[in-house]
């Protein structure tokens, strides 16, 4: 039987990683992360998302299993970014926008895999992506492929780290979510998932809601519009 562990932060990227997930493995379990970002919508809208994405497909609903939500507290503390703090969103000196927060895609990675380890799954599926990327080192693929090395290497197992999205842009992640489960996908992505780095909810546009100014709302928002044909 073929499983998977999906990184399920809540946003419009994992939730297409869950539905591929969903098509395409018996069993799948997702995995989230509380680090005290500035903004807990994103947090409080997998639960929703999770009810929700079951009653697209039939058969995806027998496919999902335990969802672990991890208390990664300590990397909120260590942290001074505009993820974690009330600061406004900007470029530092070395043109990395300060939305990055250092090691968090390899924390998530290892304590993907050290849940993976302990229920016996084999996949570790995230959506991490080079292609529109905002500049994050820990989301580069050779990241990802070294990460992969480190782990089954330090753990004696045989992961497989998958990226699907890796290569697609944002345009093409909608595409391949209308692929997976049609207009009921992109409506649960448009209604539910969240985006917007300061966690605005009060807007609904037609591309879902958020303040539509950050770099987060302004990537989801040309995605949209190049999706649509606008
Ligand atoms: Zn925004």
């Amino acid at each position: 039987m073929a499983d998977a562990l999906v990184l399920f932060s809540g946003g419009q990227d994992s939730t297409t990683c869950l539905a591929l997930a969903l098509e395409r493995f018996d069993r799948v379990e997702t995995i989230g992360f509380d680090y005290r970002q500035r903004h807990r919508v994103e947090l409080d809208q997998r639960p929703e998302i999770l009810k929700k994405i079951v009653a697209i497909k039939s058969r995806w609903e027998g496919r999902l299993g335990k969802d672990h939500l991890l208390d990664l507290g300590i990397l909120g503390q260590i942290s001074a970014t505009g993820m974690t703090r009330e600061v406004a969103i900007a470029t530092d000196a070395s043109g990395l926008p300060n939305t990055f927060v250092p090691g968090r895609n390899l924390l998530f990675l290892t304590f993907a895999a050290a849940i993976a380890y302990r229920r016996g799954l084999r996949h570790i599926v995230g959506g991490m992506c080079e292609t529109d990327f905002s500049g994050y080192p820990d989301c580069r693929d050779d990241t990802v492929k070294a990460m992969q090395v480190a782990l089954n290497l330090g753990m004696e197992k045989n992961f497989l780290l998958e990226t699907p999205l890796m290569w697609l842009d944002k345009a093409q992640t909608w595409r391949l979510a209308e692929q997976l489960g049609g207009p009921a996908l992109i409506e649960l992505i448009v209604e539910e998932t969240h985006t917007c780095y300061l966690g605005e909810r009060g807007r609904r546009h037609d591309w879902g809601y958020g303040c539509g100014e950050c770099p987060a709302c302004q990537l989801r928002l040309r995605g949209w519009r190049n999706y649509r044909g606008l």
